[in-house]
């Protein structure tokens, strides 16, 4: 094979891998450069150790996973370590404002981004589960006459003795933290494998490296969970250090009682001198709340002045926060950017066992398997749905089998009933067929395959045994056993067959 083709190989495979997480992608690859490429080895060379090690964990597995699907090569990576002169994505420019450095867009012309959904997802309105927080104004001016607020924040001095000093109250209660969203509890999978990771490190002894970590994603998707799951490994390893963990609403209203209250200085005081870490979440929330976004950044700049990390959530990337300074925007990708993405099936198979355990609810696998195809986006309605199943299962002493939850589903207002059409429907013009070719007798390979899926949608979506969908199709019992096997194992094993699954099962359900 040709340098010429391997290379088209390489790029394929690092535009692939890049649009999982372009942000943290262009981080670490702007250290690392491409030596050479042969049909058995690939040489390439990082900054340091540092660099090299991380791209090894998390970036090379999937690199060599798509040249060996795309070229059916099996490379060797051969390391060297040293200056880079022709980085893989360009380094970052300089920020003349800020006197840091920033990246550049991440649009890049080098690397031309695949045709792959884009990296959040914005849910539809529908599936968000609660309401948007009621809008908070920002603050007053601090001339203007204020009428008091309630305040979260320890802003009330009138029972101080004279001359005690009124201290804010412990930096975190493990009241507000939720017990269940620890590191133990999440399950970690492609979607949001460099998330967890990252924030791990930033529990751990990486936190000022990484700072500021910029954990985003959809709706449901886990952010608070891994910010929260900071919060208690740190507490449970270091017990003295001062954890601040705060939605960004609630360091708005904080600071807006504070100036209604006149109490800046141990407002300021908490935010800034008394915090070890900082664990902000929802930080969208300060989109168009000018003065607000003001003492953030000064927040912030004290904090990162004096080394002490700050990771943050959001739903979207820095750059496609709206209305939010340029300067903080700047600020949230100094560190590391690391998204959470909608997790693949057998991640939300793991979280669904993961959780029935946790709540002690009797799960077996083709329930778990059937719900986790049927609710894809979002993790926070996978686990609703598990929830209201197993109460209703137990209101009615039934026990929660596969008839019961499809029962269930069907019959509730957001999951349509599906059928042979649909399927036939949605497999044939995925595989550029019509749903005709599936039913008739053509062996041609894309048809024979696109036979197999429907037919293995068909057991796992419908309540159908193989006898039936033997007939739907004009096969026997037998050969739909063998195409449903077929596809099991292609899922495991080849990633483009369980990436088509995938697409196709979002639009089932879509
Ligand atoms: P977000 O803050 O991104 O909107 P949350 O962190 O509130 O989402 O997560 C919603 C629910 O889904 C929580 O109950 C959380 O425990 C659960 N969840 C999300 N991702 C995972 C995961 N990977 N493993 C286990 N539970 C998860
Ligand atoms: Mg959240």
């Amino acid at each position: 094979m040709s340098e010429h083709i391997l290379r088209g190989h390489w790029d394929a495979a690092i535009s692939h891998t890049r649009a999982r997480s372009p942000a943290s992608f262009d981080r670490w690859f702007s250290t690392v450069q491409l030596d050479n490429i042969s049909p058995q080895t690939l040489g390439l060379r990082a900054k340091d150790t540092f660099v090299r090690d991380w791209v090894s964990e998390h970036y090379l597995p999937t690199i060599l996973q798509y040249i060996r699907f795309a070229s059916g090569l099996a490379l060797q990576i051969h390391w060297s370590l040293g200056d880079i002169d022709t980085p893989i994505v360009p380094p970052p420019i300089e920020d003349p404002r800020a006197n840091r450095v920033v990246r550049p867009s991440p649009a890049r012309p080098t690397i031309q981004r695949p045709s792959l959904p884009a990296p959040v997802a914005s849910l539809p309105a529908t599936s968000h589960p609660s309401p948007p927080p009621a809008p908070v104004e920002d603050p007053p001016s601090p001339l203007a006459s204020p009428t008091p607020v309630a305040s979260p924040f320890p802003v009330t001095p009138p029972l101080a003795p004279p001359g005690t000093s009124l201290r804010p109250a412990p930096a975190i209660s493990l009241k507000e933290l939720n017990p269940k969203y620890t590191f133990e509890n999440f399950i970690v999978g492609p979607s949001n494998n460099l998330a967890h990771a990252a924030a791990q490190a930033s529990a751990g002894g990486g936190g000022r490296r990484y700072s500021p970590l910029f954990l985003c994603g959809g709706t449901g998707l886990g952010k608070t969970h891994l910010l929260q799951a900071i919060a208690h490994r740190v507490l449970s390893e270091q017990p003295t250090k001062r954890i601040i963990y705060v939605s960004a609403e609630r360091f708005t209203n904080d600071f807006i009682a504070a100036i209604q209250h006149k109490r800046m200085e141990a407002f300021r005081a908490h935010y800034r001198s008394e915090c070890d870490l900082l664990l902000v979440d929802d930080i969208q929330f300060l989109a168009g709340r000018e003065q607000t976004q003001e003492e953030f950044f000064h927040t912030f700049n004290a904090l990162h002045e004096l080394d002490r990390p700050i990771v943050f959530s959001s739903d979207k990337y820095p750059q496609q926060l709206e209305r939010m300074e340029e300067r903080l925007v700047s600020r949230f990708s100094w560190g590391l950017v690391a998204d959470v993405q909608a997790p693949e099936l057998e991640t939300r198979v793991a979280i669904l066992r993961k959780k029935a355990q946790i709540e002690g609810i009797l799960l077996d696998d083709q329930v778990a398997l059937f719900l986790a195809q049927t609710i894809s986006s979002n993790v926070r309605e996978l686990e609703g749905t598990l929830i209201r199943l197993a109460a209703k299962a137990s209101l009615t002493n039934r026990i929660i089998d596969l008839a019961f939850v499809q029962g269930e589903l069907s019959s509730s207002s957001r999951s349509k009933l599906l059928s042979v059409d649909d399927i036939l429907r949605v497999v044939s013009s995925q595989c550029n067929l019509q749903p005709s070719d599936l039913l008739s007798t053509d062996r041609h390979r894309t048809t024979t395959f696109a036979r197999h899926v429907a037919m293995y949608l068909c057991k796992q979506r419908l309540p159908m045994s193989y006898p039936e969908i033997g007939r739907a199709f004009g096969k026997d019992h037998t050969t739909v056993m063998n195409a449903v096997r077929r596809v099991e194992k292609l899922r495991t094993e080849d990633a483009q067959v369980r990436a088509q699954l995938e697409i196709i099962e979002k639009k089932l359900t879509g």
